[in-house]
């Protein structure tokens, strides 16, 4: 396949949106599998307690796996947790277990309570080359939300293409400048996807269209269209990219993934010359 560029230094995203059934883990997934596909270093952390993601990359998750859940309660290091995707190669994931829904809870004691992903990130990126490093978010603004918030420093907000899209928008962006302005202050939202586009639909580009009236410069070129294809490839533990690569839904996920690697390295150059 085509090669991506690679970004100046480690890029982390956090994929959030508070609603659920969006596409933050279908997007998750696939990003990371086209960016892997392309020739890149990619590392999944699945933060949701469901671990949609975990499952979607066919990495093990059942309750006795060590996973996120040690890293944030127990300081477990990522490299202990850290699993590769049996399917793409350059592709690997700290998977999320069920355990992960009662450190919401227990993380509220504990010390750099909000630090403690990012912590043990920036150690693990020290040891491992890695070019992208995506965080799948439960769809709250907890904290484990804010732990993703604090360890990235881009947003990428996938929005459904449906009624009431916009609605919660505002939410999140007062939750993304709260963190940027006490705890964060490189964090900003740099990528939205539009998901489950359906083209048939005057609904589809209205909402599209009023997306891009609002982030004009986030809002990538590529809509993800609603396709059977993406919605069974989890059933099968893969990702679309290697379940049906042919498939409109694959195709829109390379196009999209190679738009984030173009701007990754527009980015870089743009800082070279400005330093
Ligand atoms: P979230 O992580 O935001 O809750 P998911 O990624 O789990 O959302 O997606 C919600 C549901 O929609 C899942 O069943 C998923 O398979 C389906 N889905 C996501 N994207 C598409 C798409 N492009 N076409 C068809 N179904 C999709
Ligand atoms: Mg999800």
């Amino acid at each position: 396949g085509t090669r991506f560029p690679r970004p100046a230094r480690t890029r982390v995203m956090t994929v959030a949106n508070q609603k659920g059934g969006v596409g933050k883990t279908t997007t998750t997934v696939n990003i990371a599998a086209a960016l892997a596909q392309s020739g890149l270093q990619v590392l999944v952390i699945d933060l949701d307690p469901q671990g949609n993601a975990s499952t979607a990359l066919g990495i093990d998750h059942h309750s006795e796996v060590r996973s996120v859940y040690d890293v944030l309660v127990e300081d477990v290091p990522v490299a202990d947790v850290v699993a590769p995707c049996p399917t793409v190669p350059g592709l690997t994931c700290v998977p999320a277990t069920i355990d992960l829904a009662g450190a919401e809870i227990e993380l509220v004691s504990l010390v750099a309570r909000e630090q403690r992903l990012a912590r043990a990130l920036a150690t693990y990126l020290e040891q491992t080359p890695v070019d992208y490093v995506l965080i799948d978010c439960p769809p709250s603004l907890g904290l484990l939300t804010i732990n993703a918030f604090v360890a990235a420093s881009e947003v990428f907000i996938p929005i459904q293409c449906e009624y009431y899209a916009l609605e919660g928008l505002s939410q999140l962006l007062k939750n993304i400048e709260l963190v940027r302005k006490h705890l964060n202050p490189a964090l900003h939202v740099s990528t939205i996807l539009l998901t489950m586009y359906d083209g048939r639909t005057r609904l589809s580009s209205q909402v599209a269209d009023e997306v891009r009236a609002h982030f004009p410069k986030e809002v990538l070129p590529t809509s993800i269209p609603r396709s059977v294809r993406v919605s069974e490839a989890p059933s099968f533990q893969e990702t679309v990219m290697t379940y049906d690569p042919l498939s409109s839904g694959a195709l829109a996920y390379l196009e999209a993934a190679s738009h984030i690697a173009a701007r990754g390295a527009a980015q870089a150059s743009t800082q070279e010359e400005s330093s």
